[in-house]
């Protein structure tokens, strides 16, 4: 990885010392026609520029923050969910609805195999969870992160950062160079990964969709998606922080039910969160257009009405001459009891023995049914990617190539690509990333021929 010779400063980025330029242009890198120019360093652009670069071109990786892959450090909260361990590709893809038939060369390329390979062979060990969930064994972002700002280094990659990137332009159907704000870059093939708009402090501010739609693109609407949801019962911030393991939550409209998922959930300060919420939100959405929408939890999905009544009647009958609000830790977790209590309006103190049948039922129909009323969904600050962006037809899905602009590449979030929680998300840049990268290589420009990794 090449730096620019201004505004050095060693910097240390997970077990990696890594030097970053201010944005200031090395006189080299002005006069240097790299074979690829790739806007945009997340997980995308970072495995596009890796591929490319083992593959023999000259790549240049244009970053406007102050380091790459910003985003990719917060994934999985900072553990990075990596990808998931679904290998059948055509059941992978469908997870990603009518649009998943984009990807399938993409993952039949480097798919979840390969991607496992790939961090193996570069000695991040790995682990799978709960819903095939895999992340490093390490739990830790980080490790992901300092393998790419490593192997770009190694690979000879030359990265600027804080870069300020003006205009791209075009001649005759084909991008001749970028203009920054302190010089250009000219490249022979040029690739756009800026991601989507969602966490724009990250970087992701949705620029990549502005130049393709100048260079000729359409582009699908940008919308929010796996986003958390805000509920109208002003108690739910007493529930913040509570996580739910194995509950089944219900999406209602006009007394229909529309969607159902089991998992985990999470309460936060205005709403809820967590991955069965985050993968209900695109429905949601879709429902709060028509009007208002109910969710439902049952707490104990496991047991019917008819065997819970028996699971209480045992509890109470065990411990009949406590108090209610100390037999109630077995059936619920404990930041929920308060706010069970106020919302039946049983007395905490009434002892096991003298619950009615019409307060337990109450309580029965609590843990099954717990309504709350949806008020909205959080916007792209808080959603964990965008839905839309670059229409699938408008790119070759054998080698993300524009249809549109000869010279032209996309890669991850910034394609009309958007899956549901599991890492989905991140296997969308891996695929994609390396078949542009590998995409670009193979040109005739290229003199070395890219090698599968079993070949090297
Ligand atoms: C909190 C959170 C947790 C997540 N956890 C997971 C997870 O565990 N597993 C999973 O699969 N997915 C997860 N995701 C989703 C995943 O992070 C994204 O899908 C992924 O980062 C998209 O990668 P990308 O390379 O396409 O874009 P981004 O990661 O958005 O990177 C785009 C890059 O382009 C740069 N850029 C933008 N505009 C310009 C410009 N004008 N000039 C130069 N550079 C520019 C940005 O600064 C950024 O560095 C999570 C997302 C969030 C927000």
């Amino acid at each position: 990885m090449t730096a620019c010779q201004n505004g050095k400063r060693p910097k240390k980025y997970g077990s990696f010392n890594y030097r970053y330029s201010k944005g200031k242009m090395n006189p080299s890198m002005q006069t240097e026609k790299y074979d690829l120019a790739i806007i945009g360093a997340g997980p995308a652009g970072m495995m596009a520029a890796l591929r490319a670069a083992e593959c023999g071109a000259r790549v240049v990786l244009l970053e406007k923050k102050h380091m790459p892959g910003i985003k990719l450090l917060m994934t999985g909260k900072e553990r990075c969910n990596i990808t998931n361990s679904e290998t059948d590709v055509r059941k992978f893809a469908a997870h990603y609805g009518k649009n998943g038939k984009f990807l399938l060369n993409a993952l039949y390329h480097f798919g979840v195999t390969e991607t496992l390979d790939f961090f193996h062979r570069h000695h991040l060990k790995t682990k799978v969870e709960r819903g095939g969930r895999i992340f490093p064994e390490s739990d830790m972002a980080k490790d992901v992160h300092g393998l790419f700002l490593r192997l770009i280094k190694e690979n000879n990659v030359t990265l600027l950062t804080n870069c300020n990137i003006k205009k791209i332009s075009l001649k005759h159907n084909t991008i001749e160079k970028i203009i920054l704000d302190n010089g250009e870059v000219k490249a022979g093939n040029y690739l756009i990964s800026t991601g989507g708009r969602s966490y724009p402090q990250t970087g992701s501010t949705g620029d990549g969709y502005i130049w393709a739609r100048q260079l000729g693109h359409t582009i699908v609407k940008p919308e929010p998606a796996l986003t958390p949801v805000l509920m109208k019962e002003p108690w739910i911030k007493e529930l913040e922080g509570l996580s739910l393991k194995n509950v089944t939550v219900s999406v209602y409209q006009n007394n229909r039910k529309k969607d159902e998922r089991f998992g985990e959930a999470l309460f936060t300060r205005s709403g809820m969160s967590g991955p069965v919420i985050l993968d209900m939100s695109k429905r949601i959405g879709e429902l709060l257009v028509d009007g208002p929408v109910d969710v439902f939890i049952d707490f104990k999905p496991a047991l019917d009405f008819y065997m819970l009544d028996k699971r209480i009647l045992r509890d109470l009958e065990a411990q009949k001459n406590k108090a209610i609000k100390n037999i109630l830790p077995g059936l619920l977790p404990q930041k929920m009891i308060p706010v069970m209590l106020k919302l039946t309006g049983i007395d905490p103190e009434k002892k096991g023995h003298s619950m009615t049948k019409d307060e337990r039922n109450k309580l029965r129909a609590f843990l099954k049914q717990f309504p709350l009323t949806i008020k909205g969904l959080l916007g792209f600050d808080k959603a964990i990617i965008t839905t839309g962006g670059v229409h699938l037809k408008e790119v070759d899905p054998k080698t993300m190539r524009s249809r549109i602009v000869d010279n032209l590449y996309f890669a991850g979030e910034v394609l009309d690509l958007d899956g549901p929680t599991g890492g989905y998300n991140l296997q969308v840049c891996w695929s994609t990333g390396y078949l542009a990268g590998e995409s670009v290589a193979k040109q005739r420009s290229v003199k070395q021929q890219c090698k599968s990794p079993e070949e090297e």
